[in-house]
């Protein structure tokens, strides 16, 4: 495998001096995010737009006027809710089924390296006495797709996540199901593209620019990758999808979103667990608990764009005023771009990599305008602490 210096800058159209959010701890390195002149990020403006603005009420009665077109009268199963057994989609799954009346057909794409506690709740979930369907690609074609977009895009989580998106349309398409509810719009809880913050469906064709980079599937194919186990990745027609008439929701957009409260929530009514210990590179317990691969996801994050996953943690727990952001510097400062030992082995192994290769491709994601060289050792060349 050819590994060559990458230009981040110029893939993910990065603007070159570096500053963080007045309010929150992400810097102007996320993709897509824009700030305000008082230099507020769109994920803060939105956050508290979301607080003071949105009538809830009135949400929540689009919300039912959605569902009552298309409650099943039957014990069909009327709704796809994308769901691993994690806090957000479990408490999406659960509310609609207990608190509107509505019969989900639950879908998950298989984490890459499935944890023990990932498992365990995913069961506790299914046990309540949800119907569920589990997507399982390729193991090899796993295997050689995450080893390939660790290096060529930096992300080992992109064969992940286009079965997590494309896994759940198909078998709406297949089972003739026509709206699908996801959780939150990233892009716009986040920091991102600000298009849909007001609409509560998303665009099919949003998908591939946003999630997949603009590289589909079938990009995989120069690299010996048999077209036929690629398939098992894609979305289906889009014609298919036009058919079933499919639309993509956001829980998000009627209810409001806060993962914390999603967590307590879960806890009480989905059995959901948690680690006994921290997660790596961040301070909580309880979020992204599905994949033993987890860690390198957001470590690439961190060497690509220095945020990492305490920057991205403390970023929404000041949005939605769990914390300040003194005390989300100090986490952040304490926490951040930290290693993911745990499962390091394991994911040299996966990927077929050894210490150097690793290193190697790591470093090639380091963009000038983000590291510097200090005595041997790489540092950030900005950081949020810096400033306080
Ligand atoms: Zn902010």
């Amino acid at each position: 495998m050819e590994i060559k210096k990458k230009n981040v800058l110029k893939m993910y159209n990065l603007p070159k001096k570096v500053f963080f959010c007045k309010k929150c701890t992400i810097s102007n390195q996320r993709p897509r995010i824009r700030f305000n002149s008082k230099g507020v990020c769109s994920a803060c403006q939105f956050a508290e737009f979301k607080r003071k603005k949105i009538n809830w009420k009135k949400r929540e009665e689009e919300l039912l006027r959605l569902l009552d077109k298309h409650r099943s009268k039957t014990n069909k199963n009327d709704i796809i809710v994308p769901c691993s057994g994690g806090k957000d989609g479990s408490w999406v799954a659960h509310q609609l089924k207990f608190k509107y009346g509505m019969n989900p057909l639950c879908v998950t794409w298989r984490p890459i390296v499935p944890s023990t506690i990932g498992k365990k709740n995913l069961r506790n979930f299914i046990n309540i006495g949800f119907d569920h369907i589990l997507g399982e690609p390729d193991a090899s074609t796993l295997r050689n797709l995450t080893s390939l977009s660790f290096n060529f895009l930096g992300e080992p989580f992109q064969p992940f996540i286009y079965g997590q998106y494309n896994y759940p349309v198909k078998i709406a398409v297949e089972n003739n199901i026509s709206i699908m509810m996801y959780g939150e719009n990233g892009e716009v809880e986040y920091g991102g593209d600000m298009t849909y913050a007001f609409k509560p469906y998303n665009d099919f064709k949003i998908r591939d620019k946003h999630y997949f980079s603009k590289i589909l599937p079938k990009h995989w194919k120069k690299y010996k990758i048999d077209p036929i186990k690629l398939k098992e990745f894609e979305p289906p027609s889009i014609n298919a999808v036009k058919k079933n008439k499919t639309q993509m929701h956001f829980f998000g957009y009627y209810k409001f979103w806060d993962p914390q409260e999603n967590f307590y929530y879960c806890q009480k009514n989905t059995n959901f667990e948690v680690n006994p210990n921290r997660t790596e590179g961040t301070y909580s317990k309880y979020a992204s608990l599905d994949d033993k691969l987890d860690g390198f996801h957001y470590y690439l994050m961190f060497i690509k764009f220095g945020i990492g996953r305490a920057t991205s943690d403390s970023a929404h727990e000041i949005r939605d005023g769990k914390i300040s952001r003194e005390e989300a510097v100090y986490l952040v400062k304490k926490y951040d771009g930290e290693f993911p030992k745990k499962y390091y082995k394991i994911f040299l192994e996966y990927c077929r990599l050894n210490d150097e290769k690793f290193e190697k491709i790591i470093d090639s994601w380091r963009s000038p305008h983000i590291w510097k060289r200090n005595n041997g050792k790489w540092e950030l060349k900005n950081t949020v602490w810096k400033d306080l």
